[in-house]
């Protein structure tokens, strides 16, 4: 229609030049490979990234081509996000921890041109080298006089920007030119493969933004804990770029003393991550009695966060916000800042809340629905499984059209395969995965609120409820648990713990101790490698027959 706005694409390159401008004193403080740590503003960042985009069309990277990164989170690994976007290529992040035969399907499939790689990777490389495609261009993320010896030849980073005119005229594209390849971990059959676009990956960050109000302070220092290498560390490169946050970076440790160092020096105020690396900071901040300095806010996301980690932040005045979210919706689908209506409620009351998954962010639509498909009640009781929509969610998986017709039901809603409650005021609670379902003579026990709750168990460190068959029930629930410390409790005292918050029927029938859980690439508990571990594991009451 005549003399309405104007239509520009929504573009990865708009971040880059608004951010290295408006914030151009804003800082990328990475821990790098070399063990040192690193300074640049995010203006000479902006000038090393129009170097590397010279840099890669020098390599013959065009657009739609895929560009593969196996690294840890650093600025090098920043810079090549937004200059892979830049010029129409297609930034593919690997995760060094999916088995090597993953590694290569995946590699494979992308049909990647160029694996830029950190020194520490070499070795993987170099185990995989004969199944990678044969033209692929490597490239170490470091300078000449880091260069590692490799069995393949590689190109080293820094040289390959040496020189390099530091502007570039990134070019205009369609706002659906694809910009981010992720591959979920595939806990079955094959990694799929999410294809994020510039306009998809620029939404991410605004809508981010504007729900995560406390997290997002113009000045302040963010941490990413969540790898570059899995979704996009959540969007926080955008993101944190559009906002004027600055990036610490923290390399390839990430066990809590190292964290909380890091944190300490830097003072970050909000650090993301899965709840596994807050066990280990946590642990290291009651060991120190105290937080790092200027540590103020927390988002966990990823698997669920315990209500004992809730509480331990939120005493020392860290503000938790819990999201939510997939591979799948780029990945942030809900977040947990709370209303300020709740603002007088009761500690217990916020932190009730602050348990649950959170509200949608803009541009996320949410439905639960039963085993017919048709739409549950949001009263926060019926419960069903998750079906979402939005201009962050995929449409289908990157070239596996078998995988993307069973992912949608028929009015285009993708499926999560989470099974959760929708309550009046928008609160998601998350009651487990369709596959981790526990049934029990007819009726399910959420997971999820097991663990949180044995995991409330001062002698429990982490545990994992997991379904066995049984003869008379189908399924019973059974605790495997990591003890806390020397102490470990028998059934009766952790079914005695538990039964304040459950009936009889839903307690575990039997305690299995380890030593520790087997955790995914992206560090969740892996209840499949779990089941296969137990291997001919049998229910208390089966025992007995034999
Ligand atoms: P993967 O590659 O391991 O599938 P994703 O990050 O895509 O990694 O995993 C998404 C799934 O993780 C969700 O469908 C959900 O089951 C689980 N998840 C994510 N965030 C939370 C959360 N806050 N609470 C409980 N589960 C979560």
């Amino acid at each position: 229609m005549d003399g309405m706005m104007m239509h520009r694409p929504l573009l990865v390159k708009d971040i880059l030049t608004y951010g290295t401008g408006a914030h151009r004193r804003g800082e990328i403080i990475s821990v790098r490979t070399e063990g040192d740590i690193h300074r640049q503003t995010y203006e000479q960042t902006g000038r090393r990234i129009a170097q590397l985009g010279h840099a890669l069309e020098g390599l013959g990277v065009t657009f739609g081509d895929r560009v593969a990164t196996l690294a840890w989170n650093g600025y090098r690994h920043f810079e090549l996000y937004y200059a892979i976007a830049g010029i129409g290529a297609i930034c593919h992040t690997i995760n060094p921890r999916l088995s090597a035969e993953q590694l290569i399907y995946i590699v494979n499939h992308a049909e990647d041109r160029v694996l830029f790689l950190d020194t520490t990777f070499v070795p993987l490389v170099e185990a995989v080298l004969d199944h990678l495609p044969k033209n692929l261009t490597f490239v170490i993320m470091t300078d000449r006089a880091h260069m590692p010896d490799t069995t393949f030849p590689a190109l080293c980073y820094e040289e390959l920007l040496e020189g390099q005119p530091e502007s570039f005229d990134w070019p205009d594209m369609p706002e659906d030119t694809a910009c981010g390849l992720c591959y979920t971990s595939g806990t079955t059959g094959n990694p799929k493969g999410a294809l994020y676009s510039h306009r998809s990956t620029v939404l991410h960050a605004l809508m981010t933004i504007v729900a995560q109000t406390v997290s997002f302070i113009e000045g302040k220092k963010v941490l990413p804990v969540v790898p570059l290498f899995h979704v996009n560390a959540w969007g926080l490169p955008f993101s944190a770029l559009m906002s004027g946050l600055s990036l610490v970076m923290p390399g390839p440790k990430l066990d809590g003393p190292s964290l909380f160092k890091l944190m300490d020096d830097e003072e970050v105020f909000s650090a993301w991550g899965v709840p596994t690396v807050w066990m280990g900071l946590q642990a290291e901040m009651k060991a120190q009695g105290r937080k790092p300095k200027g540590f103020e806010d927390v988002v966990i996301g990823g698997s669920a966060a315990p209500r004992s980690m809730i509480e331990a932040f939120e005493a020392l005045d860290i503000n938790v916000c819990h999201a939510w979210g997939m591979t799948e919706m780029s990945p942030i689908g809900t977040h947990g800042t709370l209303p300020r209506w709740m603002d007088d409620a009761p500690l217990n009351k916020r932190i009730d809340y602050k348990q649950k998954q959170g509200r949608r962010c803009f541009g996320v639509d949410l439905k639960i629905v039963d085993d017919n498909g048709n739409p549950l009640p949001e009263d926060g009781r019926a419960t069903g499984e998750l079906y979402v929509r939005g201009n962050t969610v995929v449409s289908g998986y990157f070239r596996n059209e078998g995988a993307s017709t069973k992912a949608f039901d028929k009015d285009g809603w993708f499926g999560t395969g989470d099974v959760a409650t929708l309550d009046p005021d928008g609160f998601l609670t998350l009651r487990d995965r369709t596959k981790d379902l526990i049934k029990s003579g007819g009726e399910w026990i959420s997971s999820i609120d097991l663990e949180n709750a044995a995991m409330s168990h001062p002698a429990i460190a982490s545990c994992a409820a997991i379904a066995v068959p049984h003869p008379k029930w189908d399924e019973r629930p059974v605790l495997v648990a990591v003890a806390a410390g020397a102490e470990k409790p028998d059934l009766e005292d952790v079914q005695r713990h538990l039964s304040e918050h459950f009936a009889k029927w839903q307690l575990p029938d039997d305690l299995v101790w380890v030593d520790a859980l087997p955790l995914t690439a992206t560090g969740k508990v892996s209840k499949l490698t779990l089941r296969e571990q137990l291997g001919d594991y049998q229910h208390p009451d089966l025992r007995e027959t034999a």
